[in-house]
Protein backbone atom coordinates (compact mmCIF):
# COMPACT_ATOMS: atom_id res chain seq x y z
CA UNK A 1 0.00 0.00 0.00
CA UNK A 2 1.30 3.34 -0.95
CA UNK A 3 -0.36 6.62 -0.52
CA UNK A 4 0.35 10.60 -1.50
CA UNK A 5 -0.25 13.21 0.54
CA UNK A 6 0.29 16.46 -0.25
CA UNK A 7 0.58 20.16 1.28
CA UNK A 8 -2.58 22.56 0.69
CA UNK A 9 -0.57 24.34 -2.13
CA UNK A 10 0.83 21.26 -3.63
CA UNK A 11 4.86 22.30 -3.49
CA UNK A 12 5.48 19.17 -1.28
CA UNK A 13 4.39 15.67 -1.38
CA UNK A 14 5.03 12.60 0.81
CA UNK A 15 4.73 9.31 -0.70
CA UNK A 16 3.68 6.62 2.62
CA UNK A 17 4.59 3.21 2.07
CA UNK A 18 3.59 0.16 4.52
CA UNK A 19 1.57 0.68 7.55
CA UNK A 20 1.80 2.93 10.15
CA UNK A 21 3.42 2.00 13.25
CA UNK A 22 1.13 3.51 15.45
CA UNK A 23 -1.89 5.48 14.83
CA UNK A 24 -2.89 7.93 18.35
CA UNK A 25 -4.71 11.42 19.18
CA UNK A 26 -1.67 12.82 21.65
CA UNK A 27 -2.56 15.51 24.07
CA UNK A 28 1.42 15.86 25.56
CA UNK A 29 2.21 19.24 25.97
CA UNK A 30 5.49 19.30 24.14
CA UNK A 31 2.79 18.68 21.00
CA UNK A 32 0.57 20.98 21.39
CA UNK A 33 3.61 23.52 21.97
CA UNK A 34 4.86 22.49 18.85
CA UNK A 35 2.42 21.88 16.28
CA UNK A 36 -0.13 24.71 17.96
CA UNK A 37 -2.61 22.12 18.13
CA UNK A 38 -4.80 21.07 20.91
CA UNK A 39 -4.98 17.30 19.94
CA UNK A 40 -2.38 16.04 17.66
CA UNK A 41 -3.96 13.31 15.70
CA UNK A 42 -1.54 11.56 13.93
CA UNK A 43 0.23 8.45 11.83
CA UNK A 44 3.84 7.22 13.33
CA UNK A 45 5.76 5.78 10.76
CA UNK A 46 9.16 4.16 10.20
CA UNK A 47 11.68 7.05 8.38
CA UNK A 48 12.49 4.31 5.78
CA UNK A 49 8.59 4.31 4.54
CA UNK A 50 8.08 8.11 4.38
CA UNK A 51 9.82 9.36 1.01
CA UNK A 52 9.49 12.88 -0.06
CA UNK A 53 8.68 13.51 -3.49
CA UNK A 54 9.14 17.64 -3.43
CA UNK A 55 11.81 20.04 -2.24
CA UNK A 56 10.25 23.00 -1.24
CA UNK A 57 10.31 21.98 1.56
CA UNK A 58 12.04 23.59 4.65
CA UNK A 59 12.77 22.03 8.31
CA UNK A 60 12.94 23.65 12.20
CA UNK A 61 13.79 21.40 15.04
CA UNK A 62 12.87 22.22 18.21
CA UNK A 63 15.13 24.85 20.39
CA UNK A 64 15.84 21.94 23.46
CA UNK A 65 13.31 18.78 22.89
CA UNK A 66 14.33 16.22 20.11
CA UNK A 67 11.39 17.25 17.62
CA UNK A 68 11.25 18.39 14.22
CA UNK A 69 9.01 19.64 11.64
CA UNK A 70 9.03 19.47 8.13
CA UNK A 71 6.77 22.03 6.59
CA UNK A 72 6.43 23.68 2.96
CA UNK A 73 8.26 26.89 2.20
CA UNK A 74 5.22 28.51 0.27
CA UNK A 75 2.27 27.35 2.11
CA UNK A 76 3.62 26.95 5.85
CA UNK A 77 1.87 23.45 6.14
CA UNK A 78 3.68 20.74 8.06
CA UNK A 79 4.12 17.81 6.34
CA UNK A 80 5.32 15.60 9.08
CA UNK A 81 7.31 15.56 12.06
CA UNK A 82 10.50 13.65 13.45
CA UNK A 83 10.18 12.67 16.72
CA UNK A 84 13.16 11.93 19.29
CA UNK A 85 12.83 7.99 17.76
CA UNK A 86 13.52 9.19 14.71
CA UNK A 87 9.76 8.15 13.33
CA UNK A 88 7.95 10.27 10.79
CA UNK A 89 4.68 11.68 12.66
CA UNK A 90 2.35 12.72 9.57
CA UNK A 91 -1.29 14.95 10.76
CA UNK A 92 -3.80 12.89 9.86
CA UNK A 93 -5.71 16.65 8.60
CA UNK A 94 -3.23 15.82 5.90
CA UNK A 95 -4.24 12.17 5.28
CA UNK A 96 -7.63 13.10 5.33
CA UNK A 97 -7.39 15.19 2.68
CA UNK A 98 -5.68 12.40 0.70
CA UNK A 99 -8.72 10.17 1.14
CA UNK A 100 -10.94 12.90 0.04
CA UNK A 101 -12.25 14.46 3.31
CA UNK A 102 -12.49 11.37 5.28
CA UNK A 103 -9.75 9.45 7.44
CA UNK A 104 -9.44 5.91 6.15
CA UNK A 105 -10.36 3.52 9.19
CA UNK A 106 -7.02 1.58 8.73
CA UNK A 107 -5.22 5.44 9.79
CA UNK A 108 -7.76 6.04 12.28
CA UNK A 109 -6.42 6.78 15.77
CA UNK A 110 -6.60 3.45 18.30
CA UNK A 111 -5.49 5.25 21.36
CA UNK A 112 -4.73 8.36 23.06
CA UNK A 113 -1.47 9.17 24.22
CA UNK A 114 -0.44 11.87 27.41
CA UNK A 115 -4.23 11.94 28.54
CA UNK A 116 -3.34 13.45 31.60
CA UNK A 117 -1.64 16.62 29.93
CA UNK A 118 -4.88 16.92 27.80
CA UNK A 119 -6.55 20.24 27.62
CA UNK A 120 -9.88 19.47 25.93
CA UNK A 121 -11.79 16.81 27.14
CA UNK A 122 -12.15 13.65 24.35
CA UNK A 123 -15.69 11.42 24.75
CA UNK A 124 -15.13 8.47 22.91
CA UNK A 125 -14.15 4.56 23.18
CA UNK A 126 -10.35 4.60 22.65
CA UNK A 127 -7.79 3.69 25.47
ZN1 LIG B 1 2.52 24.03 0.33
ZN1 LIG C 1 2.66 14.34 21.86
Amino acid sequence: MSIRVACLCGNVAIELGGEPVARANCHCSSCRDFYGVTVFSATAWEASSVQMASFDARSFSHPHKQLKKTFCATCGEVVFGTNRLCMRVVPNAMLARAGCGWLDVAMAPTMHLYYRQRVVEVRDELP
